[in-house]
Formats: structure tokens, sequence, C-alpha cells
């Protein structure tokens, strides 16, 4: 009989795990934490958006520089199969009004407690509390709890460390420097979807930390993305943050600083505005100005102060600064408030299996490859596709 070892329980892991044990392969998953899949089952805490229902061009538009080689591997284990996956599991799937897909319970915690008894039936050993920490001569290296090390060994191996968001459920990415050390190429790991530092005044964080900037479009190096953004205490955070992150990134590479353009009004164009703005009764204060004449509220009036100083009294200066109010953005929060990392294993490295060049009979799937996508479902998805990928290689480097 066949045997593969997979390291790390996460998604990628897991349905590697299963692809391979439907083809009879002997496989035992290896996992650093006491429980598999603690960022699956976090994601699911605010409602399990576990792929998306677009059409697929567009949908693989979300993976930015990494759609070319996504593409054969998202087809090769589509949003359909997931979905139709989530349903064997017990869990039909529904289509939000954003086009989102959604395990019917809206949570993770059922499609894993399935999951797991379906992979224990399939002969799946998950060994928990087993962190990889290297190579040996002829297998890896796996330390358990009690710091003993022991080598452990399979006709192939799958690895999916995920990336190094919310370390503390598993995933650090303390694998990069072991692969480096193998001469494997890996991209620096950084915070994706994640929240931006702003310096706000105290008196603005004060008053309006958790308020959401409604219907607002951020922009960035040409990069636009509309939605609500959240102010927190110590800047932004929310969808449209998230989905101009590579471009606040690559800005403040650059420049050290990272200027967002906030259109408080993108429905409006800036010539309606000016028109808006004409209409201003003699005793309305700014406010009063603001509220009556575009809706802005007062969260919108005072991010105008905030970042200009004043309200401009002429209405074509004050409908320009509505339109693209610069928030300066100092860094990104860390990564490990990120919802997921950019950067790892660089596609060079793998073949079409995701197969390691350097590497025979290694796969490596999931988040510790080098792609990012914004959220709606797209990390999910590609964590699934490429597991699902890896698996169907090692099976083929078996013969199976
Ligand atoms: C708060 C939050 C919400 C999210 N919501 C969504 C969502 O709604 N939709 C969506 O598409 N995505 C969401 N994501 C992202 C999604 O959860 C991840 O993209 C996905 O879990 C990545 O899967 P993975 O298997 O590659 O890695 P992980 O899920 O991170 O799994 C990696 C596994 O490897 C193990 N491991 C790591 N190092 C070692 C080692 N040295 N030895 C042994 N084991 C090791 C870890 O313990 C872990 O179990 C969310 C993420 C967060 C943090």
């Amino acid at each position: 009989m066949s045997t593969a070892t997979v390291v790390g329980g996460g998604p990628a892991g897991l349905v590697a795990a299963e692809v391979l044990a439907r083809e009879g392969v002997a496989v035992i998953v290896y996992d650093r934490m006491p429980s598999p899949a603690r960022k699956f089952l976090l994601a699911g805490h605010g409602g399990l958006n576990i792929t998306h229902s677009e059409d697929r061009e567009p949908f693989l538009g979300r993976y930015g520089g990494s759609a070319d080689r996504l593409a054969p591997i998202v087809d090769a284990f589509s949003p359909q199969d997931l979905r139709e996956w989530c349903a064997g599991l017990g869990e039909p799937t529904f289509v939000g009004s954003s086009g989102r897909v959604f395990p019917r319970s809206f949570r993770a915690t059922p499609l894993v407690r399935a999951w797991l008894t379906r992979l224990t039936e399939l002969g799946v050993v998950v060994e928990r509390r087993q962190r990889w920490t290297g190579w040996t001569e002829h297998g890896l290296q796996v330390t358990g709890p009690d710091e003993a090390t022991r080598e452990v060994r399979g006709d192939v191996t799958v690895f999916a460390l995920g990336g190094a968001s919310w370390p503390r459920l598993g995933a650090d990415g303390s694998w990069v420097d072991l692969f480096a050390r193998r001469g494997v190429l890996v991209a620096p790991l950084r915070p994706a979807n994640v929240g931006v530092r702003v310096g706000w005044a105290a008196t603005f964080a004060d008053r309006f930390q958790g308020t959401p900037l409604k219907h607002v479009a951020l922009t960035v190096g040409g990069h636009t993305a509309r939605g609500d953004a959240m102010v927190t205490r110590t800047g932004l955070e929310g969808g449209p943050v998230y989905a101009i992150g590579a471009a606040i990134r690559e800005a403040l590479d650059a420049d050290g600083l990272c200027t967002v353009e906030v259109d408080l009004r993108p429905a409006l164009t800036l010539e309606q505005l000016t028109e808006r703005l004409r209409r201003r009764r003699p005793k309305d204060s700014a406010s009063n100005w603001l509220r009556r004449a575009i809706a802005l509220d007062p969260v919108g009036i005072s991010l105008l102060r905030e970042a200009n100083g004043s309200v401009p009294t002429d209405p074509a200066a004050l409908a320009a600064l509505v339109k693209a109010v610069p928030v300066v953005v100092t860094d990104t929060m860390p990564i490990g408030k990120a919802i997921s990392t950019a950067g790892g294993i660089a596609w060079s490295e793998v073949d079409e299996s995701l197969m390691l060049r350097r590497l025979p009979g290694t796969f490596v799937a999931g988040e510790m490859l080098d792609w990012e996508a914004p959220t709606g479902g797209y990390l999910l998805q590609a964590s699934f596709s490429t597991g699902v990928v890896a698996a169907r290689g090692a099976l083929a480097g078996l013969g199976s």
C-alpha cells in the first residue's frame, strides 16, 4: 500500500488527504495544533464565505498576477465542485446577495465535524500537536509536545502549512526558513486583507472608531474599490481597504507613506456635487450645508476636516475634496492581524502538479504558495483547489 505524509491540517492539507485516501493511499496528516482546521473554523465565525458565484473570467481575475497559474487549478476543482463537496458533507450552499457562496448553516463547524468523520472512515490518521521541524536524510523531522523529535516517511509528501496570519491558529510562517535553506525561492510573507494605520487625531478616533464610512470608493495608484470602510482607533479596515491592499503595500514600499483618496460620494459626479453645493443657505453651518446639500453623515464631514483642516467655502473646491479626501496611510497592520498572507513559495518552484522542482515527490498547496486574493471566498477556493491538484499530482507520482 502506498503511503502519503500530509503536513498541515487546514483546508488545503485535509482535502489533499481526502483525495489521496479515496484512491487507497494510507495517509497521515501532521498538524502542530491540538486540533486541525482552526483557521477554517474561525473563518466560519463571521459567516463562512466558501467561494464565489461570479463567472470564470472575473473570478480568476481576483488572483491578479497568479491568475494564469491558478486557472487550470481552479478549473480542476471549481467553485461548483466545492459547492457539491459541501453538499456531500450535508451542508448545501446558497448564493448571498453579493454573489458570495455560503454553506447553509453559515458556519464551518458542521462541515469540519462531518469532514473529519469522513476522513477517519477513509482511514486518514490525523496526528495532532506534531510540528514539522525540517528534513532528515530520508524523511521528515516531526517534533512532539515534549520536544522529542522523530523521523516520519511517506512515499509522497504534501505540505500545506498556510501563511502567517493569525499565528495562534497554527500557521506561523516558520516553514519559510526551512524551505529557503533547501534552495526553494520564497517571496517574503506579507499581510493581505489587512487594516491600515492612519494617524487620526485623538478626537476623531475617540468619536468615530467603529463607525463605517458607508458606500465610499477608495483609490490608490489607479486601483479603486467601493464599499464600506470601517474607521478604527488606529486607521481603516474593511472590504475596500483589503481590495486595494496590494496597491497600498506597493506605495508604502516605494515611498514609506501612501495617500488613499476617499471618494465620499462615488455615485455623484464632480459637477453634480458642485451644483448641489452651490445651494447653501446663508445661515447654514458647514456641517448643515454638507448634510443638506449632499447628505454627508457626521463621520464623512469630520473626515473632511481631519484631512483638510477645514471645510473649503468654495463649492467647486469642496466638491473636489469630497471626491478625493486624502487619507495618509503610514503602514499596514501587522501580518498577525491579517486575514491572509501574500507571498510564499514562488510559482517558478513548482510544476503544473504543484510538485517542487527541487524536491521530487514533494507537493505544496494552499496559502503557502505565492498568490493572494481579496476576501469573497477566493482564499478558500484556491486553498481547496491547490490541495486537490497537489494530491492528484502525488497520486500520479505513485502511479495510482
Ligand atoms: C478571521 C479570518 C476569516 C477568514 N474568512 C474567510 C472566508 O470567509 N472565506 C475565505 O475564502 N477565506 C477566509 N479566510 C482565509 C482562509 O481561512 C485561509 O485562506 C485558509 O484557511 C488557508 O488554508 P491553508 O490550508 O492553506 O492554511 P491554514 O488553514 O492556515 O492551515 C495550515 C495548517 O498547517 C498547520 N501548520 C503550520 N505549520 C506547521 C508545522 N510546522 N507543522 C505542522 N503543522 C503546521 C497549522 O496548524 C494549520 O492547521 C479567513 C481567514 C481569517 C484569519
